[in-house]
C-alpha cells in the first residue's frame, strides 16, 4: 500500500501494521495521523526492563522485572475475588493478584509455568505482592526475558494501550532512515548542546539504552534537539506569515495635529511618557502604507483606551472608519460612553453593535456602517457578521484580545478589506507576555508596551483567606462603607456556564443583604439586558449603593474609583491573568485599597503558591512570568481558550532559551534553504489552523 520511499511526514498511520481503525481514531485524538506524528509522540517516563532481579532482593516500592515459576495458582474467594499467581525463583516467593481475568488467563498461568513480569512490589497478605503486572509466559527454549532498551511509557488516551503503542512506535522507527524523514537542518544551525541528528535523536528517545533514564543528559540534549526544530517550524510559519501580510497595502493615515491636540486639552489629565511614546509608535506605522500590527501591552489601568482613541482621531482625520471590538458587552459600552465623550465634539458618529441588538434599531446602525455616516463603531463580535458592511474601514481595534482568537482577528481584518487596501490593525492586552512568547505567538505582531502607570495610584493590598473567614470578612463590609467606602463581591464558578454563575450572585446578594441590614447591595451578572448593566452601573458609580455583588462580567473595563474593596470568592478557581485582571478594578482613587482572595481549603501547594504570587505582587509582568514557571505556557494565556500554539515536545518553560537560536536559524533557512523551510513548516505546522493557511 505504502510507497516505499514516500516520507514519514506524509504518510499515513494507518499504513503500519496492526492499526486498526479504533485504534486509529483513538491516536487522531492525541494528533496522530501520519508516521511521522507518531515518531514525534515522544514517551513520558521509562521503565527499566533491562535486567531481572532476583525476588529475595525486592523491597516494597521496586519497580523490577522478574522470572520465576508458577509454584500456586489460586482463585481467593475472601474479599475481593481475585485470581492469585505464586512464582518463585529460588530466592523468594512473590504473589501475583488479578482482580479481573480472562478465562484464558487462567488457563494460561499454570502451575509449572515460567513467567516473566514487571510490575510495583507491594507487601501483601503473604509477603510481596504485584497487581496486575505486565507479564508473559516464557517458553522453556526462550532464555532472554529483559529487553535490550528502556521501556517507553507514553502519553495515552482512553482504549490505547502502551502495548500497542510501543508496537506500532517500534514499527515507524523501523522505516525511518534518512530518506524518509530527511534530516532538515544544517549541523551548524543546531546550538552545540543539542547537536544530534534527527534519527539518532528519536532512537535515543524512543528506545534508550540501559542507565540512560530520564533524568539522562543524553536523552535531554536529545529532546532539546527536537524541541529546537519543533520551534524552528513555527517561528518560520509566523515569520512566513507575516510576509505575507507586510505584503499587502493599507491606507495612508495623517495625524491632523490640531485636532489631536484639541482631543488631548480635553482630557482631565495629561498622558503619561509611556502612552506618548505608543501614540507616536503608532502614527509611524499609520503613515505607512503597510498594515499596522501593533499588540499594545499595558497592565491593568494603564490607560490603553486612550491611546486607542487617540490612533482612532487619526484614522477620521483620514476619512476611515474605525471598529472597535472588545470582548464582553459591558466593556463595549463603556467604551461607547468614553469614545462619545472624547470623539463626539469632532462629529463623529459612533454607532454600537452588539448580539442582542435587533430589529430596526440594528438596521438603522447596519445603515450607517454601510452608508459610512458612522465613523467609529464599537462592538462585541458581533462585528464580524456578515451583515456588517462597513464603507471605508481603515483601522481595527482590538481590546483584551486574550479574549479572542487569533482567526478571529483575522476575520475582522479581511472584512475591512477594499480596492486591495487592508485596515491597520492596533491589538490592546492586559495579559504580559513573556518574552519567550512574544517571540513566538505573537511574532506576526509589533509590540509597544505601555510599562508606566498614571499618577496617583494606590498600592491594592492583597490578602489569602479559606472561606472559614468569611463571616469576619463580611463583617468588615460595614465597617468600610460607614466610611463612606464602596466594594466589590465577586462570585465565580468553575464550570465556563454564565447561568449557574449568575445563580451564585443571585443567591450571594440575597445572604449578603440579609447578612449587613446597613449596607445597600446592588447586583450584576451577564443575563441582565444591557441598560439594566448600564443602569445598575451608573447607580453604582453614583454611590446609591454600597456593595456591588457581581460575576467575572466585571473583569474588564470597570472603572468606579471609590470602590476600592474587593472579595473574590473561589479564588483558587481563577487564573492569575483573570485575578489580576479583576483586582485591577480597586486601587484606582485616593486611599487605601484592599483585595481578598477567598478561597476553599484544601488547596494544593501550587495553588498555595499561585495565590502566594498574586498577595506579593501588584505588577502584572512579574505575576505572568512566575506564573508561567509554575504552570507552563499554555494556561498561563489560556491556549485552550484562544487556540494559540500547542506544542508537541517545546515547553517554553523548558526550551525558552532556545529561541534566539530559533530566530537566527529560520534567517538562514529562509534565505538558503527555502524548500528545506517549507518542509520544517509542513513537518511541525502541517495542517494546523491558525497561521498556515491565513
Ligand atoms: P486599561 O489600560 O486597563 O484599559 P483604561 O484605559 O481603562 O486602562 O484607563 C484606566 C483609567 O485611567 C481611566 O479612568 C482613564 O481615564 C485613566 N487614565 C488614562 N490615562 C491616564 C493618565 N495619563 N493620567 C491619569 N489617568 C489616566
Ligand atoms: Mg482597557
Amino acid at each position: 500500500m505504502a510507497s516505499h520511499n514516500q516520507s514519514l511526514d506524509e504518510l499515513p498511520a494507518a499504513t503500519l501494521k496492526g492499526a486498526g481503525a479504533q485504534t486509529l481514531k483513538r491516536l487522531e485524538k492525541l494528533g496522530i495521523t501520519t508516521v511521522g506524528d507518531l515518531l514525534f509522540h515522544l514517551p513520558l517516563r521509562y521503565e527499566d526492563r533491562t535486567h531481572v532481579t532476583p525476588i529475595g532482593h525486592l523491597k516494597p516500592g521496586d519497580h523490577a522485572l522478574l522470572e520465576g515459576r508458577i509454584e500456586l495458582a489460586e482463585i481467593l474467594p475472601k474479599g475481593r475475588r481475585s485470581l492469585i499467581v505464586r512464582i518463585g525463583d529460588g530466592t523468594g516467593f512473590l504473589d501475583l493478584r488479578f482482580f479481573h481475568y480472562t478465562a484464558k488467563q487462567r488457563e494460561q498461568l499454570a502451575r509449572g509455568k515460567r513467567l516473566g513480569c514487571y510490575g510495583e512490589v507491594r507487601s501483601g497478605y503473604a509477603g510481596l505482592e504485584m497487581t496486575h503486572p505486565d507479564y508473559k509466559v516464557i517458553d522453556d527454549a526462550e532464555t532472554e526475558v529483559s529487553e535490550q532498551a528502556l521501556t517507553p511509557v507514553y502519553p495515552l488516551t482512553e482504549g490505547v494501550h502502551q502495548k500497542a503503542i510501543r508496537r506500532l512506535t517500534a514499527q515507524a522507527l523501523s522505516l525511518a532512515d534518512a530518506t524518509r524523514l530527511p534530516e532538515l537542518l544544517p549541523d551548524t544551525l543546531i546550538p552545540p548542546a543539542s547537536r544530534l541528528q534527527l534519527l539518532d535523536a528519536l532512537r535515543l528517545l524512543h528506545q534508550p539504552p540501559p542507565g540512560c533514564g530520564e533524568a539522562s543528559p543524553r536523552l535531554a540534549a536529545a529532546r532539546s534537539r527536537l524541541a529546537f526544530e519543533e520551534l524552528l517550524g513555527h517561528h518560520l510559519s509566523l515569520s512566513r506569515f507575516r510576509a505575507k501580510m507586510q505584503a499587502h497595502r493599507a491606507p495612508l493615515m495623517h495625524t491632523n495635529r490640531e485636532a489631536a491636540n484639541q482631543f488631548l486639552r480635553s482630557l482631565p489629565f495629561s498622558l503619561t511618557a509611556a502612552q506618548c511614546r505608543v501614540i507616536s509608535e503608532i502614527e509611524t506605522d499609520l503613515a505607512s502604507s503597510r498594515p499596522m500590527m501593533r499588540l499594545v501591552q499595558g497592565d491593568v489601568g494603564s490607560g490603553k483606551t486612550v491611546v486607542a482613541a487617540h490612533a482612532a482621531l487619526t484614522a477620521l482625520s483620514s476619512n476611515y472608519q474605525v471598529g472597535i471590538m472588545a470582548p464582553t458587552e459591558l466593556l463595549a459600552e463603556q467604551h461607547f460612553r468614553n469614545f462619545r465623550q472624547w470623539l463626539e465634539p469632532f462629529g463623529v458618529h459612533i454607532a454600537f453593535l452588539s448580539g442582542r441588538l435587533k430589529g430596526e434599531a440594528r438596521k438603522t446602525e447596519l445603515e450607517a456602517i454601510s452608508r459610512g455616516t458612522a465613523g467609529i463603531v464599537i462592538g462585541t463580535h458581533a462585528l464580524f457578521q456578515e451583515q456588517v458592511v462597513f464603507h471605508r474601514l481603515g483601522l481595527v481595534i482590538i481590546d483584551e484580545q486574550h479574549r479572542f482568537g487569533v482567526h478571529q482577528r483575522l476575520a475582522l481584518r479581511e472584512k475591512g478589506l477594499q480596492d486591495g487596501l487592508y485596515p491597520h490593525q492596533l491589538i490592546m492586552t492586559a495579559t504580559p507576555i513573556p518574552r519567550t512568547l512574544a517571540m513566538l505567538g505573537y511574532a506576526d505582531l509589533d509590540l509597544s508596551v505601555i510599562d508606566e502607570r498614571p499618577p496617583g495610584r494606590t498600592p491594592v493590598k492583597t490578602t489569602v483567606a479559606p472561606t472559614s473567614r468569611r463571616a469576619d470578612i463580611v463583617a468588615r463590609i460595614t465597617d468600610w462603607v460607614s466610611r463612606g467606602r464602596q466594594a466589590y463581591w465577586v462570585c465565580t464558578l468553575i464550570e465556563e456556564s454564565e447561568v449557574l454563575q449568575c445563580e451564585a450572585a443571585e443567591k450571594t446578594a440575597v445572604t449578603l443583604a440579609e447578612a449587613l441590614p446597613d449596607v445597600r447591595v446592588a447586583l450584576i451578572h451577564g443575563r441582565l439586558k444591557p441598560a439594566e448593566k448600564e443602569a445598575v452601573m451608573q447607580a453604582f458609580k453614583e454611590r446609591h449603593f454600597d456593595l456591588l455583588v457581581a460575576t467575572t462580567v466585571i473583569e474588564v473595563g470597570v472603572d468606579v474609583p471609590n470602590a476600592s474593596l474587593m472579595i473574590i470568592e473561589n479564588a483558587e478557581r481563577l487564573g492569575l491573568a483573570q485575578l489580576h485582571q479583576l483586582r485591577g478594578r480597586v486601587g484606582r482613587g485616593p486611599g487605601e485599597a484592599h483585595c481578598v482572595l477567598l478561597y476553599l481549603p484544601p488547596l494544593s501547594e501550587t495553588a498555595k503558591q499561585r495565590l502566594g504570587i498574586l498577595r506579593d505582587s501588584d505588577d502584572g509582568f512579574v505575576i505572568a512570568e512566575k506564573d508561567l514557571e509554575l504552570r507552563g505556557p499554555g494556561e498561563l494565556l489560556g491556549t485552550r481558550q484562544t487556540g494559540q500554539i500547542q506544542f508537541r515536545i517545546a515547553d517554553l518553560s523548558r526550551d525558552g532559551h532556545l529561541l534566539d537560536a530559533v530566530a537566527q536559524a529560520a534567517a538562514v533557512l529562509f534565505r538558503d534553504y527555502p524548500d528545506r523551510a517549507e518542509r520544517l513548516i509542513r513537518r511541525w505546522v502541517g495542517h494546523s489552523v491558525q497561521y498556515a493557511g491565513a
